[in-house]
């Protein structure tokens, strides 16, 4: 990120071409699907693949469990695609038997969209079979893989999916600034001209790379690099099932140790993903804010904000971070808990 790349630059260029191959070769997809990548926040990306993906007379259905899903199928109704929703319980995995059904009674819709890791719980869905029922309906499945890509295995070759929408700064521990979306070649070929907008065009940014290399609109040139450079930390920790085996690591540290201070957790095991972890809040006199603001004196920064229905807070345990950070937290959060039950003592 030092230097300073020309964003027209044949070296720059190039780097763009090694990214997107790194990308298509994550998700084993070399052979099938082409990484767009795309300036911006990860749900660029997901507006992006919705709007150039599902046809203009197709329709969406959204499998919902947070609030991911629900944003997905507000962008498509304000991009003016059909939209359907299933929707579940937050503490729920979408249930691949109800997603054949609805595919059953519903033969216009064209597309299905899945959140692979339901960030607003931590809650991992069930890909392989939900891939499969929407395959053996003869659906397309768009996958927000946003918070899952680099730490949950996504093999193509095996689980049928359209598109894989994600970004640099999540399980790939790149910088914020960059999405990409890894889309079957064959249908966003075919796409020309059906998204809705401009800079949010899948199809024209796909022909812009592959006509001369080039990004369509000013590059966000320091975050590519950061991202080459955060793909070789991934290859070096040992690929997907290292991080994801580290990420899950610390999950169950901080979700043992968390049990031992006296708070439950929101999911079950068994529904939890490697990459957040819910907490129930146990209400007065824990406060979370409080909580928040003496780590924070600490160095240490919690994820703020609650997404699920249920009163919870979050913390997060992906990143550059060990065992030994998450350990550090929660001394630090034994140390509150203790001094705030002083305090409601006195
Ligand atoms: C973070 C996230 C998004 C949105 O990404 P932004 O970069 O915040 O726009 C979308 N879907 C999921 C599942 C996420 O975790």
């Amino acid at each position: 990120m030092d230097r300073d790349w020309g964003s027209r630059d044949a070296d720059f260029v190039a780097l763009s071409e090694r990214v997107r191959r790194r990308l298509v070769a994550l998700a084993q997809s070399e052979a099938t699907h082409a990484a767009v990548p795309l300036q911006g926040a990860g749900t660029f990306a997901v507006e992006a693949a919705i709007g150039t993906l599902v046809p203009r007379d197709g329709k969406l259905l959204v499998l919902v469990n947070g609030a991911y899903g629900r944003r997905a199928a507000e962008m498509a109704a304000r991009m003016g695609r059909a939209v359907a929703v299933l929707e579940c319980a937050e503490d729920r995995a979408v249930d691949p038997a109800a997603v054949a059904g609805a595919l059953a009674d519903d033969p216009a819709v064209t597309d299905v969209l899945l959140v692979h890791l339901e960030t607003t719980s931590g809650l991992l869905n069930p890909l392989a079979p939900v891939a499969a029922a929407v395959a053996a309906a003869g659906r397309r499945l768009l996958l927000d893989a946003m918070s899952s890509f680099g730490a949950v295995p996504i093999n193509l070759r095996e689980t049928p999916c359209s598109a894989v929408m994600a970004s640099a700064n999540k399980c790939l521990e790149g910088v914020p600034g960059l999405a990409y979306v890894i889309a079957e070649a064959g249908h966003l070929a075919a796409m020309a001209g059906n998204s809705p907008g401009t800079s949010l065009d899948l199809h024209a940014q796909w022909r812009g790379f592959e006509a001369n290399g080039q990004w369509r609109f000013t590059p966000p040139t320091h975050v590519l690099a950061a991202l080459d450079t955060a793909l070789d930390g991934l290859d070096r920790e040992g690929g997907v099932a290292a991080r994801g085996a580290r990420y899950a690591r610390h999950c169950e540290v901080l979700a043992g140790g968390l049990a031992a201070l006296g708070f439950r957790t929101y999911l079950p095991p068994d529904l939890r993903g490697p990459v957040i972890l819910t907490l129930r809040d146990p209400g007065p006199p824990f406060s979370f804010e409080a909580m928040y603001a003496a780590l924070h004196r600490q160095g240490i920064v919690l994820y703020p904000g609650k997404l699920t229905g249920a009163p919870s807070f979050r913390i997060g345990c992906i990143g550059a971070i060990n065992e030994d950070d998450i350990r550090r937290t929660l001394a630090a959060i034994g140390a509150f808990m203790r001094q705030g039950h002083q305090a409601a003592a006195d």
